[in-house]
Order: structure tokens, then C-alpha cells, then sequence
């Protein structure tokens, strides 16, 4: 139904969409997500012709909307938009917002307007307040408003842009569920959101964006369950990290010290963890003393929000050394206490690259 070929938007210097190609099909439900700034909004955007884009093609079964005379109101009509904002007109009754476009834009009758327009409001479970004005509604009233202002367009196809991001949280559930009501029906959508467990549910497919594009896209159980690229599976696990390399003996073990602190603090993780990682690091620099400098030394530590998961991982090029094996009697000690403070320790020589990767015990 909707084909997008290279796509890609600048403002000025800044390259946003970098040749972006997908197809939606009709009946699917499609939800975006990932990190803010990369693009989500302006590739909706783009759809919808709000922005026009630098390069590429759009096409609606078929017909190219950047065509030079493609109708834009009529591509909206199509493929109608809900705002994070809701953007419903003040100074008119809820009634009133719903019928507007139809008698302007799709010439519909007054009596035609105002019954579809019932209908839908309806559908929403708003149909008591028709007469009111949007201010008199809460956040989640005002949304389902405009979903329904929406659908009274006809479109063919809806693009929501983080519909419930601007609500407080005891109203994202009656929006949501309007439009899990819609994707039931079959209309075919794009929904930009930040709620996972909705994008899980909602959709047949789900786009991770980032780096300029759709960085992985799959079922929501591919995407959710076992991301396959390194972005995505951060983002999927909300993964925070430190990094540092250590390039020689006399590295400042005071200030690596207080590095990992603050990354414990920033990631609000409990004393004990904080200690049990501190403990590890000075260990296993340890027991790397003999090879410090030969390489450098990259140490990561990685915490997953999802799965509250502290992993650290020590990384150097060389010929392959495990330390945990390599080490001699006199290191008896650090073996046991390395074993005490991790609890799943893992080694290995690949491509010339020596990782020792361990999970630190809470
Ligand atoms: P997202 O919706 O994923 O958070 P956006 O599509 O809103 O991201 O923005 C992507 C990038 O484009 C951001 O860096 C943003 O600052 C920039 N951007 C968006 N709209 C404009 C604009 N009208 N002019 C200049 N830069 C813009
Ligand atoms: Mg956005």
C-alpha cells in the first residue's frame, strides 16, 4: 500500500532520513520505535507531506505523492495524521471539530457530517460530550477526539505520532485501547511510541530507527525477544555503559575508581553491587598487570535497565590469555574472590582479541 524508496530529509546540514526504503502493506500495523531525535517524527512527517522530503519517493498504491500534481490534501486525507498535541480547534464544539473537514474538504453534507461524526464519537466513547469544547475535556478525552476527527476523514491509512505521550499516565490506557480497537478493524497504521508493551501487542511489525533509517526492523518478538544488532539490542534493554581503555602500567586506578562509582550512582545501583564491581576491577587489573601495556586494556561495564544485569568485560588484542587460567598459585586468592563477586564468567580468543565477560553478583 505505501512504498517509500530512499527517502531521505535534510535540514540544512543535518542528513535526518538517509535513504530510507520500506513498504507498509494494507491492514498492517506498524509501530516505530527508538531513541528521540532520530527521525521518527520527521519520517511521519515526511508521509504525510508536512515536510517535503530533500530525495526519494513515496507511493500510495502506486501513485507517487511528490509527483507534481499530487493533490496534498487529498494525500492527507488518505493517510490523516494524530498529533503527540492533539492540535483540536479551540473555538469549536468537539461536534464541530469532527465535521469541519469533511464539509470543507470532502463536501459532505451538514446532516452527513454531523451523523458519521456521532458515530465515530461513539466508537471513542464520547459521544455525551459532542456539544462541549475541547477545554472542558481531560488529555485522554481530548486524544480520542482526535482520533475520531481523524477517522472522520476516511483515511486509508493513520500515522500516530507519540499519541500518548502528552498524557498523564492514567489516561494512556483509554487511548490506547481506541486504538487497539482500530488495528482489530484492520485499519492500517504507523504508530510512533515509547510505549514497548503497546508496540508489542499492537503491531505485526516493528521498525527500530536510528542512524538515519530503519536500523532493524521484524516481528515484535524478533525486535523485542532477540534483537539482532547492537543498537537495537540496547535500546530494547535500555543498556547504559562505561568505557574506558587502559594504555599502560601506571594507569590512575583512583580515577577508573571513581568512574565506576559514579556510573553505579548515576544507574542508582545498591552498595553492594557497587562494591562487589569495584572489588572485580581491581582484581582482574590484577591479574592483567603482566600484559598492561603491551595493548590497551578496554574495560565496559554495562548495566540493563530490563533485566538489571551488570556486566563488565575486559578487552585486549593479543596472543590469547585467559587470566583466570593463566594464573599461578600466589593468585589463588584473587580466583576466589573474582569467583565470589561474578557469577557468570565467560573467556574468549576470537580474532586475535582476547574477552573476559562477567556478570557482577548483586
Ligand atoms: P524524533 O521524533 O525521533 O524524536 P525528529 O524527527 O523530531 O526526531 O527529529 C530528528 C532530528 O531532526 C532532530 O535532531 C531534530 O532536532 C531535527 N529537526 C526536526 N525538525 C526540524 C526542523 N524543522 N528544522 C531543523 N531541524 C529539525
Ligand atoms: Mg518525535
Amino acid at each position: 500500500m505505501i512504498t517509500v524508496h530512499n527517502l531521505c530529509k535534510q535540514y540544512g546540514e543535518l542528513e535526518v532520513l538517509k535513504s530510507l526504503s520500506t513498504e507498509i502493506r494494507k491492514g498492517e500495523v506498524v509501530s516505530v520505535i527508538g531513541p528521540s531525535g532520530c527521525g521518527k517524527s520527521t519520517f511521519l512527517r515526511c508521509l504525510n507531506l508536512l515536510e517535503t522530503p530533500t530525495a526519494g519517493d513515496i507511493l500510495i498504491n502506486g501513485e507517487s505523492l511528490l509527483a507534481k500534481d499530487a493533490m496534498v490534501p487529498k494525500v492527507r486525507q488518505r493517510m490523516n495524521m494524530v498529533f503527540q498535541s492533539f492540535n483540536l480547534f479551540a473555538h469549536l464544539t468537539v461536534l464541530e471539530n469532527l465535521t469541519l473537514g469533511p464539509i470543507r474538504l470532502l463536501g459532505k453534507s451538514r446532516q452527513e457530517a454531523d451523523s458519521h461524526a456521532l458515530e465515530l464519537l461513539r466508537l471513542v466513547g464520547l459521544a455525551e460530550k459532542a456539544d462541549r469544547f475541547p477545554d472542558e475535556l481531560s488529555g485522554g478525552q481530548k486524544q480520542r477526539v482526535a482520533i475520531a476527527r481523524c477517522l472522520a476523514m476516511d483515511p486509508e491509512i493513520i500515522l500516530f505520532d507519540e499519541p500518548t505521550s502528552a498524557l498523564d499516565p492514567t489516561m494512556v490506557r483509554e487511548v490506547l485501547s481506541v486504538i487497539r480497537r482500530l488495528a482489530k478493524e484492520g485499519m492500517t497504521m504507523v504508530i510512533v511510541t515509547h510505549e514497548m508493551d503497546f508496540a508489542r501487542d499492537v503491531s505485526q511489525r516493528v521498525f527500530y530507527m536510528d542512524e538515519g533509517g530503519i536500523y532493524e526492523q521484524g516481528t515484535p518478538e524478533q525486535i523485542f525477544e532477540s534483537p539482532q544488532r547492537e543498537k537495537t539490542r540496547a535500546f530494547i534493554n535500555r543498556v547504559r555503559s562505561y568505557v574506558c581503555s587502559l594504555d599502560s602500567p601506571d594507569f590512575d586506578l583512583y580515577a577508573l575508581n571513581a568512574d565506576l562509582e559514579a556510573f553505579c550512582e548515576k544507574q542508582i545501583l545498591p552498595r553492594k553491587t557497587r562494591h562487589n564491581l569495584l572489588l572485580l576491577v581491581e582484581e582482574l587489573l590484577q591479574l592483567h598487570r603482566p600484559r598492561l601495556g603491551s595493548a590497551p586494556l578496554n574495560i565496559q561495564v554495562s548495566y540493563s535497565e530490563k533485566t538489571e544485569v551488570l556486566e563488565l568485560q575486559f578487552e585486549q588484542r593479543g596472543p590469547r590469555f585467559d587470566p583466570l587460567e593463566a594464573s599461578d598459585q600466589e593468585d589463588d586468592l584473587g580466583l576466589i574472590l573474582i569467583r565470589s563477586f561474578a557469577e557468570d564468567i565467560s573467556f574468549a580468543h576470537e580474532q586475535g582479541v582476547n574477552r573476559l565477560t562477567l556478570i557482577v553478583r548483586k
